[in-house]
């Protein structure tokens, strides 16, 4: 085998988005810390994120974080664990004022303070109105907080390493001794030798063929801790956006909903007031999904296309503000600056203008609400029991603390990477202070070496990207909004096939070193792969409908059965599920009405 370079440090953090950065930034107050990216820090998906992160400041009308944390808990379809809930809507607070404080040009109200915006599912509790509750930077705030935080990590000297991107966990038994990581510019391999390893590496959307996440939201740090033996949890819930671009799944922020845009049918009928009477168009994301794939299921699409109307012009939301005796106003103007990124997305991508046509949408699978199984520090959890395994963490979108059960809130991604990233860096920076660094095994980088020159060597003539793109396509038609156990069986079918052809005819074109990106991508392929097929084994298992998990064979929330996580484990090629109890809190399982 090839020299490998090592480099040692007492904790390594995967992923620049915002979760391992809060998490290096913490971290780094008490241990030597390096972060290792596959991107450039500041092009992490985080920068993507329009309209707001949720804190109950309260600076816009009353608001509590209880009311947080209940409004998270009902989203969730009652699946959060309520203790983990409280932490996340209690500290949502002082984090966001900690942001405000490191630079965050956060927008403001006239008494300048931080303003706040309406979003899906965040209600006053008493009436079940609408509360504004997510903080926000015009929509560019996933921006703002990835510069900001990302400033803040130069200015407290944390090591970044940029466009390495890492590829297994050293893990002997139960302790952790470090990464190992592809050089992108050069394709040589080194060792990261740590007490410490942290996965912030994000979401799996490009399991689907229509999504709103990047090209490299491959959930790479879910599949390396599922080959290192940790069960992921809850992967049967993968939250479907109702606002994607037609076709091209780029995301429309809920805000454009929270600043009073509506969906309209093919008839031009404001169909949500029938699927959630109250709160409508902002009722939570899984039910505006189902709402619209079924208008289209009944021919109501726009001209019996397979897209609805997001409607955001003027004259159309001020009509239905006065509809419902609702003061607000807003003019061309007002959509020009608070949503300047939408209304550039519908220039660049559709070559409309949102101020003055509605936008044609349909569904996109947007976010992972299951993932790696972590604890409230952030420790990553290897079984039913909870037994933790030290010196391993995860926090952010691969994590499952679990705060989204089944069904995430708008802006409640931003604050769980925050809290959670700050909480699991807190807690890694004092592991390491009381751990010593245990050795290396030898030839640590061997296992995952041989694995990349199977890949690079490969002559069976299966290109990865035909593997991806079946992948994509199965995915979306099986295992989308809608499921059935016919619609699964028939994707696991395929999934299998496509995991055959990737172990034993997979080839390549470039056979070279340098920014092998042909290399790389087929190695993503592999963990997409494998992120599908549990998917797909979990939502089969679960027979009922919960949150973004919806089956046309068993349309009801199951409760006395299904009150429960799922934990999968990869096992002789293939997948064993487990279950353990949801930690239940003050609020008791009920119907979600909106
Ligand atoms: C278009 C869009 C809009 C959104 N809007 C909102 C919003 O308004 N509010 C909200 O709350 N949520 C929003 N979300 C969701 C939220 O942005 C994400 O869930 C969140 O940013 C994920 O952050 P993260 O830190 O977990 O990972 P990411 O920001 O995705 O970062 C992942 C990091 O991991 C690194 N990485 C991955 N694999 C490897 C590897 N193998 N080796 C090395 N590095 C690796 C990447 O380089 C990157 O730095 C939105 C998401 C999208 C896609």
């Amino acid at each position: 085998m090839a020299e490998v370079k090592t480099h040692t440090f007492d904790a390594v953090i995967v992923g620049a988005g915002g979760a391992g950065l809060m998490a290096a930034l913490y971290a780094s107050k008490s241990a030597n810390v390096a972060v290792i990216s596959k991107l450039y820090p500041t092009r992490s998906h985080t920068g993507a994120a329009l309209g707001g992160i949720g804190a109950a400041l309260g600076n816009v009308g009353e608001d509590h974080w209880e009311w947080h944390a209940y409004d998270t808990v009902k989203g969730s379809d009652y699946l959060a664990d309520q203790d983990a809930v409280d932490v996340l809507c209690r500290e949502a607070v002082e984090t966001v004022y900690e942001l405000e404080h490191m630079g965050l040009p956060f927008d403001r109200t006239s008494e300048g303070r931080i303003s706040q915006r309406r979003f899906g599912g965040h209600t006053n509790n008493e009436t079940g109105k609408p509360v504004p509750r997510a903080c926000h930077a015009a929509d560019r705030t996933g921006h703002m907080i990835l510069q900001t935080l990302y400033q803040q990590c130069i200015k407290n000297n944390v090591t970044f390493f940029d466009e390495y991107h890492v590829v297994d966990l050293i893990r002997v038994e139960n302790t952790v001794r470090g990464v190992v990581a592809v050089q992108i510019s050069t394709g040589e391999f080194h060792i990261f030798h740590s007490k410490a390893v942290h996965f912030a590496t994000g979401g799996w959307g490009k399991c689907w063929e229509v999504t709103s996440n990047a090209h490299s939201l491959t959930g790479d740090g879910a599949a390396i801790c599922l080959r290192r033996g940790i069960p992921l949890e809850d992967m049967e819930f993968f939250q479907f956006h109702p606002t994607g671009i037609f076709k091209l799944g780029i995301l429309i922020t809920e805000g454009v909903r929270g600043e009073g845009g509506i969906l309209l049918n093919g008839q031009g009928e404001r169909f949500m007031e029938r699927y959630a009477p109250t709160i409508k168009d902002l009722a939570s994301r899984d039910v505006v999904s189902r709402a619209i794939f079924l208008e289209l299921q009944a021919g109501r699409g726009i001209n019996g296309k397979n897209y609805v109307h997001l409607d955001v012009r003027p004259e159309t939301v001020n009509y239905y503000f006065e509809q419902a005796g609702d003061s607000r106003r807003i003019t061309k103007e007002f959509i020009e600056e608070k949503l300047a990124e939408t209304v550039d997305l519908g220039r660049t991508y559709l070559g409309i203008d949102p101020v003055h046509e509605p936008i044609p949408i349909q569904p996109t699978a947007h976010y992972a609400m299951g993932g790696i199984p972590t604890d409230v520090d952030g420790r990553v959890l290897l079984d039913v029991q909870n037994t933790p395994l030290p010196g391993l963490y995860a926090a952010g979108e691969c994590a499952c603390v679990s705060v989204h059960g089944a069904n995430r809130l708008g802006t409640n991604s931003l604050v769980d990477l925050v809290v959670f990233g700050r909480r699991s860096g807190v807690h890694m920076g004092q592991y390491c202070q009381e751990t010593e660094l245990l050795p290396l095994p030898e030839n640590a980088a061997d296992e995952v070496m041989a694995e990349f020159e199977r890949i690079r060597n490969g002559s069976g003539g299966v290109k990865s990207h035909d593997l991806r793109r079946r992948m994509q396509v199965a995915m979306m038609a099986n295992v989308g909004v809608f499921r059935t156990e016919e619609l699964m069986k028939n994707a696991l079918e395929e999934l299998r096939q496509l995991r055959l052809d990737y172990g034993r005819n997979l080839q390549i074109d470039d056979k070279g070193k340098q920014f092998n990106s042909d290399l790389l991508e087929a190695w993503e392929v592999g963990c997409l792969l494998e992120l599908s097929e549990v998917t797909a084994v979990a939502a089969l298992a679960r027979t009922e409908s919960r949150g973004g998990h919806a089956r046309d064979d068993f349309p009801k929330r199951d409760d006395e059965n299904w009150l429960k996580h799922s934990l999968c484990f990869a096992e002789d090629e293939s997948y064993r599920l487990d279950y353990k109890p949801v930690v239940l809190g003050r609020y008791q399982p009920k119907e979600r009405v909106y």
